[in-house]
């Protein structure tokens, strides 16, 4: 998967790739998904979500220019792959997931594989997770129609967000947001992408 999916597409960064290598896709979907856990796409993992096509989860990682000892909040836990890859990289990772049921079964999951350190919260990410803030990066693993301005407040100076932005039906666009020292910021586009919608407030995406 590594080198066929992810390497092959231009992902070089070797923490990346190790975590990548590291993490077991196949303990993060359900039973009747476990035969294609290591396939070039996303698949199904109840309550109509996704875990995101491996190469998707590589690039959003390799986005983040991880160090390791960054504070990274995730929005969109699903099945807990995505915060498993990170976590492999830093030590400081929250999550937050609106479906209480994903949200219990990804901090099982991630228990179940030694993940003990990432926090794992039910509610509407579009808030951010102000307790824990301010965060080195912020990763919205589902598309809004804008960033949510409670997650650039929670953004420290010098530090990123990636989030996919645009509409439901659309492509939307994978979108990269610099915070400068003096709090102003960067946006750039990077590549179009397919995620589910986020939802609750930060509702539909609006354009
Ligand atoms: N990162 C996940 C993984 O590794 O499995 C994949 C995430 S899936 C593409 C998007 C997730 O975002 C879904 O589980 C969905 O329920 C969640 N979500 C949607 N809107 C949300 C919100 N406002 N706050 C938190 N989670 C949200």
């Amino acid at each position: 998967m590594v080198r066929e999916q992810i390497e092959s597409r231009g992902v070089r960064n070797q923490q990346v790739l190790a975590a990548m290598q590291a993490v077991r896709r196949h303990h993060f979907v359900p039973a009747d998904q476990v035969a294609a856990a290591y396939q070039d796409r996303p698949l199904p993992i109840g309550f109509g979500q996704t875990i995101s096509q491996p190469y998707i989860v590589a690039f959003m990682t390799e986005l983040l220019m991880l160090e390791g000892a960054e504070r990274v909040l995730e929005i969109g836990t699903g099945s807990g792959y995505q915060a498993a890859v990170l976590a492999e990289i830093t030590p400081h990772v929250f999550t937050i997931e609106i479906i209480p049921e994903l949200a219990a079964r990804a901090a099982s999951w991630l228990r179940a594989e030694g993940y003990i350190g990432i926090q794992v919260k039910s509610g509407d990410g579009y808030h951010g997770w102000p307790e824990h803030g301010p965060y080195d990066r912020i990763i919205v693993t589902a598309a809004a129609g804008h960033v949510p301005p409670p997650l650039i407040e929670q953004l420290k100076p010098g530090g990123r967000i990636v989030i996919p932005v645009g509409g439901v039906f659309d492509v939307q666009q994978l979108t990269v947001v610099d915070k400068h020292a003096d709090g102003s910021l960067t946006t750039r586009q990077v590549l179009p992408v397919r995620f589910v919608p986020l939802t609750g407030q930060g509702l539909a995406p609006d354009g």
